[in-house]
């Protein structure tokens, strides 16, 4: 069998206090038709990235729920993982497609791990493209197929989405985060609405008082009398950390005293972020007050947190951007947030309200100075912004889509509970 994780044990009941009473009834009563129920989710890793960090929490809470949900990786191989970052650039825009051999590979290595999979599930969740054509090997499986992308399809290399579209099409739903990222393709099953969610209650997300964060923070050399602004993300172009950089050193002319840090993990494997890594360490010219800091330098959910709660404003000035879950962090620990006008930013961000949508390094210095003008302004924004993702982007909310596809695609009666859906083919 693939190889299964290990995600602990969560407790529905603990949320109970910061979701709403109507919202964990609704979980109940939808979980209720779903006892006992198999549920897989498949992914390409358990370690890094959006997915891995949702399903340590998804899927312990659909256990508690009464669901028998499980979470198992498939194998890959250098080459495969080549193939696959092909298919995930290109399905993003990049024109270069995927060579026949790699599509061959492709094709093997989804057909070796589904080799290794049993067909005795309700319930089969496919993650991302890696291990989408699983669903080729189970052609009279009696689960139902769902496939969760995670990524923007607004506008894929089509020889790529082509190459998909058939397996995809064989799927009784698919999730995407937003409207916009649905593919204008024929051939693909119904498609639902729901964007991705944060655990309040994971070491990165729980409540972490001020002493506690400036303690924490204050170790990795920060002076914890002066004003900090943070940006938590990979070194990748599209997370743009060369422009926060222009945009901090426009902030001190004004703000003398004001500090960066640039928190981001890295792989050993990722050449391509290391490269990035020494072109923004280069870019910040040995400035004493940025401070570049990965998990190379044992930064871990914990110290996240610290360096969201401790910082004056949290920044995320994406150029391009699947969903943001470090704005969905930085505005549910009530901080003010200055973003990209990018991606799923523009669903979690309403600028002016809730935090600053910037389309500039220029426009970022300008937020930033103005939150640091005026901070108790600056603070009814981000209690706002707090109010919003505690309503739309925590993980309750998320389990309960689940719970009311799994009921619609069995045929039961979900009371009234809808999901947005954008059409069948
Ligand atoms: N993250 C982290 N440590 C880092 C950098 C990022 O834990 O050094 C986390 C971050 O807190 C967030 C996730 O990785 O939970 C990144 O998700 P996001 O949607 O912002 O961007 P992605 O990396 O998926 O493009």
């Amino acid at each position: 069998m693939l190889q299964l994780i290990n995600v602990g044990n969560k407790s529905l009941l603990d949320y109970g206090t910061i979701a709403s009473r109507g919202l964990m009834e609704e979980i109940r009563r939808l979980a209720a038709q779903l006892e006992g129920k198999r549920v897989l989710h498949l992914s390409a890793t358990a370690f890094g990235g959006g997915v891995a960090e949702i399903l340590y929490a998804l899927v312990p809470l659909m256990r508690d729920a009464g669901l028998d949900a499980e979470w198992r990786i498939i194998r890959g191989a250098d080459e495969f993982f080549a193939a696959t970052k092909t298919i995930h650039n290109a399905l993003q825009g990049s024109p270069q497609g995927l060579t026949p051999d790699q599509e061959q590979v492709y094709r093997r290595f989804n057909e070796e791990n589904a080799q290794d999979l049993e067909d005795d599930y309700d319930f089969v969740i496919v993650h991302d493209p890696q291990p989408a054509f699983t669903i080729e090997r189970f052609p009279s499986s009696p689960a139902r197929w769902i496939w969760r992308c995670h990524i923007d399809l607004s506008t894929p290399n089509q020889s790529v989405l082509d190459f998909l579209l058939p397996a995809l099409g064989r799927y009784d739903a698919a999730i995407f985060h937003m409207n916009e990222y649905v593919p204008a393709a024929a051939g693909l099953p119904p498609s639902y609405i729901w964007p991705p969610a944060i655990d309040p209650l994971t070491p990165k997300n729980m409540a972490l008082s001020a002493e506690d964060a400036a303690y924490i923070v204050d170790q990795f050399g920060i002076d914890v009398e002066r004003p900090l602004l943070t940006q938590v993300s990979r070194f990748d172009p599209w997370k743009d950390p060369l422009g926060v950089i222009d945009a901090y050193r426009e902030v001190k002319e004004r703000f003398p005293e004001v500090q960066l840090a640039l928190v981001g993990s890295m792989a050993h494997d990722d050449p391509e972020g290391w490269d990035y890594y020494n072109q923004t360490v280069g870019y910040a010219q040995g400035d004493p007050d940025i401070y570049i800091l990965s998990n190379l330098n044992n930064i871990g959910g914990v110290e996240v947190n610290a360096f969201q709660v401790h910082s004056h404003a949290v920044i995320q000035k994406s150029i391009k951007e699947g969903f943001g879950l470090t704005v969905t962090e930085g505005l549910w620990k009530t901080r003010p947030t200055v973003a990209g006008r990018v991606g799923g930013i523009v669903r979690q961000i309403q600028d002016g309200e809730t935090g600053w949508l910037v389309d500039s390094s220029a426009q970022c210095a300008d937020a930033c100075i103005e939150i640091l003008r005026d901070p108790s302004e600056a603070r009814l924004r981000a209690l706002k912004g707090k109010e919003y993702v505690r309503r739309n982007f925590l993980m309750p909310r998320l389990l309960r889509d689940w719970l009311v596809l799994f009921n619609t695609l069995l045929g039961n009666d979900t009371a009234g509970a809808e999901l947005a859906v954008v059409g069948a083919a």
